[in-house]
């Protein structure tokens, strides 16, 4: 993630040759990995995206819990770009289009047409239908989820602070769904934002009224990783005070509360709470839909074992949109390294395509996998058996993410904030933006804007 700003070689021009146009859709992590290592052959690239921006998506969870800033984990596409001469950027939604044409249609209603097309759209939030999570529950898979959760905390206080009796109603009070990696790391932040930053900022609120609850529907926290480090973030959340609910299903999300059943607090039973953030599961972007490719499992994009889409051959599919197996038939994990290498490979297939060459299969290496589970705790699967967890696995944990983080500026403005967070316990970016103030204008204003989780019907 770190070649940002390559040389800038400005490709001869000639005006009657049309250049082979590869569009790459989605400036995600598998995106950009393909869009960058197109850097060495002669192809036009235009990367569209929805958003004029890059997500660095493993740390949304520290911008819901105001231990960074929006800015921290984003970066503008265009400038990813600006020294990568045969690449243009388009901000547009891709909604449909033809792929037997070769076309692709935006929202503006303008079409796209391309030689080779990567599918790089990523994923959004799976509410299996449970009732109720769409209407009142917030994701965390886009910049504007992450910003809309810690507006709804820190609204809630605020309205706490103003009227204590609400609190029994569970204003002050956060559950969340999803025991992998995602929900255990916002279970830690959250818990950390309410006890040593809201305890300062709310001195009259009785913050031990406050709780903070994890369900899980398995019977460990992080399935992916050994069950012994799933229980090491268990037995580390819940000395940090988070109550964790094993083998526990949320079967129903009301604006104040969450009915969930489960071995420790029965069938049907209601936890007051105003904010309830889904981490529970993703499903491929609508996009696979809309191109009635959604055949997969979550409406991920099946693909042959070098990542092009079945009777397509010049349609790559990469990173969280595609059902792609290993060698043994195993699904590959949705996660940060499989979509990159994935990018790399379709680029180096699009570049053997040109030189009359056959393409070939992908091989993903497996580094390892990470969970933060607070301050100064983190567990770590690598290679070869080999596990780390406590302060070990957070250091580790900490130079991965700033190595893979976007662009100088934000490695040092994360470096600069938790260095900060760390040796004074605050956390700088508690904001609520000014739009949007109040309980009652930030839950509907600030729904997921990813596909996943739809603002309610006014
Ligand atoms: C909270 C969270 C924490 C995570 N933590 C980790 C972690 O610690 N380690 C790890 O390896 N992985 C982690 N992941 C998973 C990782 O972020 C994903 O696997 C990865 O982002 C997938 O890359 P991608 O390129 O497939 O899609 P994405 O990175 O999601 O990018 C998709 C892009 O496509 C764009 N897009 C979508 N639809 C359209 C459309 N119709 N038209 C135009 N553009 C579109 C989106 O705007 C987005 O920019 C985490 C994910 C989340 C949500």
């Amino acid at each position: 993630m770190d070649r940002l700003h390559t040389r800038r070689r400005r490709p001869a021009l000639d005006p009657g040759h049309r250049r082979h146009h590869v569009v790459v859709v989605g400036a995600g992590f598998g995106g950009l990995a393909a869009a960058r290592a197109l850097d060495d052959v002669p192809v036009d690239v235009t990367v569209v995206d929805a958003h004029n921006h890059h997500t660095f998506q493993p740390l949304l969870y520290q911008v819901a819990t105001a231990g960074l800033d929006a800015g921290d984990v984003t970066y503008a596409a265009r400038g990813i770009f600006h020294r990568q001469a045969n690449v243009s950027v388009r901000m547009a939604r891709v909604v449909g289009g033809d792929l037997d044409g070769r076309t692709l249609a935006l929202a503006d209603g303008s079409e796209l047409s391309y030689d080779h097309l990567v599918l790089a759209a990523g994923a959004v939030t799976n509410t299996y239908g449970i009732p109720g999570v769409a209407e009142h529950a917030f994701g965390l898979k886009s910049l504007r989820d992450a910003l809309a959760v810690r507006a709804q905390v820190l609204s809630c206080f605020e309205e706490a602070d103003a009227r204590p009796e609400l609190i029994d109603d569970g204003l002050l009070n956060v559950v969340i769904a999803g025991g992998g990696p995602t929900g255990v790391e916002l279970a830690g932040g959250m818990v950390e934002l309410i006890e040593h930053v809201l305890r300062h900022d709310f001195p009259r609120l009785d913050l031990r009224r406050a709780r903070v609850v994890l369900v899980e529907m398995g019977d460990t926290l992080l399935p992916p990783f050994h069950p012994k480090l799933g229980a090491k973030a268990k037995a580390t959340l819940e000395r940090r005070g988070v109550e964790v609910l094993l083998g526990t299903t949320v079967d129903q999300v009301h604006r104040t509360s969450v009915v969930v059943s489960g071995p420790l607090l029965g069938e049907g039973a209601v936890i007051p709470a105003h904010t309830m953030v889904w981490a529970a599961g993703i499903r491929a972007s609508p996009l696979a839909d809309a191109l009635d490719l959604a055949n997969g499992p979550a409406g991920r994009i099946p693909v042959g074992d070098d990542l092009s889409l079945p009777g397509h051959p010049e349609v790559f599919v990469i990173g969280d949109l595609a059902a792609a197996t290993d060698h043994s038939g195993t699904p590959l994990p949705q996660v940060a390294p499989v979509a990159i290498q994935g990018g790399t490979h379709v680029a180096a297939m699009i570049h053997r395509r040109l030189d009359g060459e056959a393409t070939s299969a992908f091989h993903y290496t497996d580094k390892g996998s990470m969970a933060t589970v607070g301050r100064a705790s983190a567990v770590a699967q690598l290679p070869g058996g080999l596990r780390l967890s406590g302060l070990i696995g957070w250091l580790a944990w900490l130079a991965l993410h700033l190595v893979q983080l976007v662009g100088f500026r934000n490695r040092a403005n994360v470096l600069v904030n938790w260095a900060w967070n760390y040796v004074t316990y605050d956390r700088a970016s508690r904001i609520i933006p000014e739009a949007e103030v109040g309980p009652e204008q930030v839950t509907p204003a600030f729904r997921s804007d990813s596909g996943g989780i739809h603002p309610p019907e006014k």
